[in-house]
């Protein structure tokens, strides 16, 4: 039992305040902090019974995280604001002595380009302080790599082959908008492809390699392979791995948008001088997309994202397929978010519920693959997230 502050009030926010507020056993104090407190306000007022405590502050600002760390002394801090503020979070718990949670690896807002090498480099740091840090505790990353630790754990002597597919089925209605943060997202899809074979990296170009794939209850969906950065650390965490690919769908009207932004530039990072101001176009442009959080009223249809892996066990050949199902609806009913930021705040909590009970904590950095999956993937069902399992299916992969 141990008290948690949330940082970042956005969607993912939303649902990792309403679930852990489901859990006074587990945690004792809620704070959720934010750039803007009116947003944390508005969630906590949500939330209800005073459960949750609000605060402001700039999450670029190791001195202003250290003063609100200092003036709340939590726990564990849940980093759900957006991958830029990862390192200065990092930081701040080391300042401070706070252990760590987050979703989504470091990415520096002037390179479209994220890696685990940064955060890694933090091991030593976190071990000398006794201090954990579970990085990449969403659902992709997140609770792709457990699941792939519960199969080798389980299922298979060795795991081979693993592709995560990520199928968003839902339709909101818009002409155009992403379901978490525009900028990080359109940052991730449009950048070059990348997979994992026989111990090398291949690049593709975006959106080249592509592949029909039928998805429970959804049905067959272009998937795209693109990068992801949980293939980084699981191929290390899994050596007899020998392919890893992240598929992803997106329909037509999604692609020729997004194409459309890039053509004119208006996914760039570099500032443009705009009536005598430096402004970053993609910056502007999420002033003017849909708020990801604001989708949830008319969202319909359902998510559905799991691992297929092949390997071998007793010295058998073994396919199993993994997924869990999540509908936009159901979400929206239950916490007043759609489906992407609820299947990424639930395992966020369950995360930090693991580490509160004891179960997920030991000091250094490291990514969820390498604690015991089997607590969490328990509560990840108990708390909204039910998954299941197929075996010796076709994989299509
Ligand atoms: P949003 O843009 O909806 O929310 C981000 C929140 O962080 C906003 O409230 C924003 O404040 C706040 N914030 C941004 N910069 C700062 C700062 N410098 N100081 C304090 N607060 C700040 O994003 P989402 O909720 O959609 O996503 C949150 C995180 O979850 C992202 O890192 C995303 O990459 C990750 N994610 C992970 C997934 C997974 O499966 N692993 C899937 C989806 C998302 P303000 O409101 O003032 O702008």
């Amino acid at each position: 039992m141990g008290k948690v502050l949330i940082i970042g009030a956005g969607g993912v926010g939303s649902v990792v305040a309403y679930k852990v507020a489901q859990h006074p056993e587990v945690f004792s104090e809620i704070v959720l902090a934010s750039r803007t407190k009116a947003k944390c306000d508005k969630i906590a007022a949500y939330v209800g019974n005073n459960r949750i405590q609000t605060d402001q502050v700039d999450a670029d600002s190791v001195e202003q995280l250290t003063a609100l760390f200092n003036k709340h002394r939590p726990e564990l801090v849940i980093n759900v604001a957006l991958p830029y503020q990862d390192l200065t979070i990092m930081d701040a718990c080391l300042a401070c002595g706070v252990h760590y949670l987050d979703t989504a690896n470091y990415e520096p807002k002037d390179e479209a380009h994220f890696e685990y090498s940064w955060q890694w480099a933090y091991r030593e740091r976190f071990e000398k302080a006794g201090l954990t840090a579970i990085l990449g505790c969403g659902f992709d990353p997140g609770v792709t790599g457990v699941w792939t630790a519960y199969a080798h754990k389980h299922h298979f002597d060795e795991i081979h082959y693993l592709d995560i597919v990520d199928c968003n089925a839902g339709d909101h209605g818009k002409a155009f908008a992403t379901n978490f943060n525009p900028e990080i997202n359109i940052r991730e899809v449009t950048q070059k492809g990348k997979y994992y074979e026989n111990g090398q990296w291949i690049e593709t170009e975006p959106h080249q390699v592509h592949k029909t794939l039928h998805y429970p209850e959804v049905g067959p969906k272009e998937s795209y392979l693109i990068y992801h950065e949980e293939l980084e650390s699981l191929v290390k965490n899994f050596p007899t791995i020998k392919r890893a690919r992240f598929w992803m769908t997106f329909g037509q009207e999604y692609l020729t948008h997004l194409r459309v932004i890039q053509n004119i530039g208006m996914a760039g990072i570099e500032p443009v001088m705009f009536k005598g101001m430096e402004i970053i176009p993609i910056e502007f442009l999420k002033a003017v997309l849909p708020d990801p959080g604001d989708l949830g009223e008319n969202y319909t249809g359902q998510t559905s994202i799991g691992c297929r892996i092949r390997g071998i066990k007793n010295g058998r050949d073994l396919s199993y397929y993994v997924y869990q199902n999540c509908s936009h609806q159901d979400a929206y009913k239950e916490t007043g978010a759609q489906g992407v930021s609820y299947t990424t705040g639930v395992p966020a909590m369950c995360g930090a519920m693991m580490f509160m009970q004891g179960l997920w904590r030991k000091p250094g950095v490291y990514n969820v693959e390498e604690f015991n999956p089997d607590p969490f993937l328990k509560a990840l069902a108990q708390n909204g997230l039910p998954w299941h399992e197929l075996f010796d299916v076709d994989l299509e992969l």
